[in-house]
């Protein structure tokens, strides 16, 4: 098995980079903007073939930025329902169904929806590993995310997310408070406080997060979106 982490350091978005060490199988997930070199490099130093680029989710107004790897390795794109592709994308396209599995030599990675964050996000287990895109990321999310529900949040939390094992170690999007992995029994314990009411209270309080946040810093065009 590998493993390997890319962190592109101005978005601070991080990337999953995972093999099958004996049949040399890869797949990405989340690849970051301008890492595109920097993967050729990695799959070519290991002679691994990259078989599939995986999203976690994609934001409306933000350009899927994986065509070029899957066009340059063949590798099949891999997002979910409901997600919007551009007629010229010359990728292949999978979508990931809640339930699926997608195989890359002999490792199994299982697909389960968990839209919240974004209408259509999924997010991908694969041992004893989460790679749940920005779905712990409560502060942004509701925080001035356009995409953001956060009843489907509240869902994909507590009936979806936190149903696994408390030793599933969970790989952010993004660094959560500095942190670049937290297991299950962690995030349960910090989004405690949050969860402890009903639904609608959870609403409630994202909705008036949001609309604070909105008040002190509304979001410029030009700035980073996770
Ligand atoms: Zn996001």
């Amino acid at each position: 098995m590998y493993f390997h982490p890319i962190e592109e350091p101005d978005s601070g978005q991080i990337g999953y980079l995972l093999a099958d060490g004996d049949t040399q199988d890869a797949v990405i997930i989340d690849p970051p903007p301008r890492s595109t070199e920097l993967l050729l490099a990695l799959l070519a130093e290991r002679r691994l073939r990259l078989s599939h680029v995986l999203r976690t989710h994609v934001h409306a107004r933000q350009p899927l930025n994986c065509s070029a790897l899957s066009e340059l390795t063949g590798a099949m794109l891999v997002i979910a329902d409901g997600v919007g592709i551009n007629a010229a994308c010359p990728a292949k396209v999978e979508r990931a169904v809640h339930g699926s599995t997608l195989v890359f030599g002999q490792e199994v990675l299982r697909v389960l929806a968990t839209p919240g964050h974004t209408a259509h996000c999924v997010s991908y287990l694969w041992r004893d590993r989460l790679f749940c895109g920005d779905a712990f990321d409560l502060g942004s999310c509701a925080d001035g995310d356009d995409d953001a529900d956060a009843g489907l949040l509240y869902d994909s939390l507590t009936c979806r997310l936190f149903m696994l094992p408390e030793q599933t170690l969970v790989f952010p999007a993004h660094p959560l408070r500095g942190r670049r992995v937290a297991t299950l029994g962690e995030l349960r314990l910090r989004s405690a406080p949050l969860l402890a009411g009903s639904r609608d209270a959870f609403i409630t309080d994202m909705t008036s997060r949001r609309a604070a946040h909105l008040r002190h810093a509304r979001p410029s065009p030009t700035a980073k979106r996770r």
